[in-house]
């Protein structure tokens, strides 16, 4: 048997089906303001996504879950080398 669950989410270790742990800290909301502007928010478990989308793991960006877009169904984590692009 292979030890890697592949129905767990890996980055916050719940059972698929089972809602996603928030595993970062809320960001000040000021701060986001600016990420909102650039549509690279971070999301619950400290991926990046696009500000109303979530990452590829389903966890949604802080700016849905702090209600300041509307959500989408938009799923994709932005790499690194897209963000240093600016
Ligand atoms: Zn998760
Ligand atoms: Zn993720």
């Amino acid at each position: 048997m292979p030890r890697v669950d592949v129905n767990q989410c890996p980055t916050c270790g719940q059972p698929r089906g089972e809602p996603h742990k928030i595993i970062t800290k809320r960001p000040a909301r000021l701060s986001l303001f600016h990420l909102i502007d650039n549509n690279m928010v971070r999301a619950t478990d400290n991926c990046w996504t696009t500000a109303a989308g979530m990452c590829q793991h389903g966890h949604y960006s802080w700016a849905v879950i702090m209600k300041m877009v509307e959500p989408s169904k938009e799923r994709r984590t932005i790499p690194f080398f897209k963000r240093s692009l600016g």
